[in-house]
């Protein structure tokens, strides 16, 4: 075997291991949540890896076609190319997706007989390597790579021994597409979003090539390519962020923008006008947010070791209460739902329970913090008047806990304690010595169950409490005469 066969073989090899675990890891990825965050991973520090990619614009072009003729499910391939004396990669040849290729929503599998075909003949024609892949994501409108992006691709290079391996993620918006180079290396397993460095025209292989192979290449029915605006940098010098933060601000992190995209989709499925956009004085995010109430929520430099500064109707809403456990995206959920939006539920059972009750016989107490609870003064029809309690740490999300605090640990009618769970008086295990009342099944509760119907509940328990001290008969037997 020639020595150049032999560097053949190898190479062949190599783009086979790594295909296969490619496609074993898509797979076990199909199953799972695919949640990017779940690989911190840092950008490469671009001091020592260059941050740009060299291709000619007839490549990107071709990216743009494939992906038109596709816009529903992700579609796919391979790049091949060489590295400069300075280790910037040029893309010379974008490979499309083979006819027997997977495709669906969510992941893109290249055809394997396809890709060795071209592989080996990029390789025997042009002296190309295989230097990186691509692919589409539709459903997701995520312009970086998801968590199982990430996987596959470590895995991958670690099982073909590759160094450096680039990643084009590419998006169809509305009839326009867009490419995003991603370079992954494996030593410091982190990867870093690359510029373009476009070269005008088509590249010199595309020609030859396809003409040559002409069977065996894969041609896009969409003749046009319809691509966004994309920003070509020089080759030597600095490049230009596309956004500049301060430094060490959180966003200067791509694992962390992937954060702020959950943020921005939750805020924008609770309200109509959500807007985002940097502050030039110090360079952080503010989101606005104008529906019934006005909010601006200020990312501040030290987030997420400090919680958002948030401003309800130019109100500056207290920061205390800030968790910093778990997803940057559950860190300001949480914290969001425990400013906002629980208190906008409190307002409006505030208005709907003066109703039944007179404004001083009733109070939302503690609701700035992780505890809130609502009490309540209750008169039943014979003059008794009893103080509730309504645990609402978890609502709406489950069953609040009802106690009956004044007067303090109710008897049966035959003098037994109520403090234990009792079916038939519909009661549960109390705690610190106050009855709890049982008056929801677990798997009933809904959240939009509101506290004027708890109360109402418990207003009619006690009635039946009253009946039962005079009679003996179990506020079971009440219950169900009443509702039959
Ligand atoms: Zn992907």
């Amino acid at each position: 075997m020639s020595e150049m066969r032999k560097y053949k073989y190898r190479q062949a090899k190599r783009h086979l291991a790594f295909l296969r675990v490619w496609e074993r890891v898509v797979k076990k990825e199909e199953g799972r949540n695919n949640n990017a965050t779940q690989n911190r991973i840092n950008e490469v520090n671009s001091s020592n890896t260059p941050d740009r990619v060299i291709i000619y614009k007839g490549e990107l072009e071709y990216i743009s076609r494939c992906i038109l003729d596709y816009p529903n499910l992700e579609t796919g391939g391979n790049l091949f190319g060489f590295y400069t004396t300075f280790r910037i990669p040029v893309i010379q040849y974008v490979l499309g997706p083979g006819e027997n290729s997977v495709r669906s929503t969510t992941h893109f599998i290249q055809d394997n007989v396809f890709f060795n075909t071209n592989a080996d003949m990029l390789i025997n024609d042009h002296a190309l390597h295989h230097i990186g892949t691509w692919h589409s994501h539709h459903k997701l409108a995520i312009d970086q790579p998801s968590g199982g992006d990430v996987n596959s691709m470590f895995d991958g290079m670690r099982a073909d021994g590759l160094e450096n391996f680039l990643l084009v993620i590419g998006n169809n918006y509305q009839r326009e597409t867009s490419a995003n180079a991603y370079r992954f290396c494996l030593q410091s397993k982190r990867y870093q979003h690359c510029h373009w460095v476009i070269l005008d025209g088509d590249s010199p292989i595309r020609n030859q090539f396809d003409k040559k192979h002409r069977s065996i290449v894969h041609i896009p029915r969409t003749n046009v390519a319809m691509m966004q605006q994309v920003k070509s940098v020089p080759l030597c010098g600095e490049a230009e962020k596309k956004v500049s933060y301060s430094k060490g601000y959180w966003l200067n992190d791509d694992s962390n923008k992937i954060e702020l995209k959950n943020i921005a989709d939750y805020l924008k499925n609770k309200y109509k006008n959500v807007s985002f956009f940097l502050q030039e004085e110090d360079q952080t995010l503010k989101a606005t947010i104008s529906d019934n109430d006005n909010y601006s929520i200020v990312f501040p430099l030290e987030f997420p070791k400090v919680p958002p500064i948030i401003h309800q109707n130019n109100k500056l809403i207290s920061n205390s209460g800030w968790d910093k456990t778990g997803l940057i995206s559950q860190m300001f959920i949480n914290y969001f739902n425990k400013k906002i939006v629980r208190n906008e539920r409190f307002e409006i059972e505030h208005i709907a329970l003066q109703n039944i009750l007179s404004e001083k016989d009733f109070k939302f107490l503690d609701f700035d913090t992780d505890k809130p609870y609502f009490t309540a003064k209750l008169q039943t029809s014979n003059g008794k008047v009893y103080t509730i309690k309504i645990d609402l740490t978890y609502f709406p999300g489950s069953v609040p806990d009802v106690f009956i605090v004044k007067p303090k640990s109710l008897l049966t009618f035959s003098g037994h304690s109520l403090l234990k769970a009792n079916h038939d008086m519909h009661t549960l295990d109390g705690k610190d010595g106050f009855v709890r009342i049982s008056y929801c099944r677990a798997q009933d509760w809904r959240e939009n169950v509101s506290l004027y119907k708890i109360v109402n509940s418990i207003r009619a328990w006690l009635e039946m409490y009253e009946k039962h001290l005079k009679t003996g008969k179990a506020i079971d037997f009440y219950q169900r005469a009443g509702s039959s």
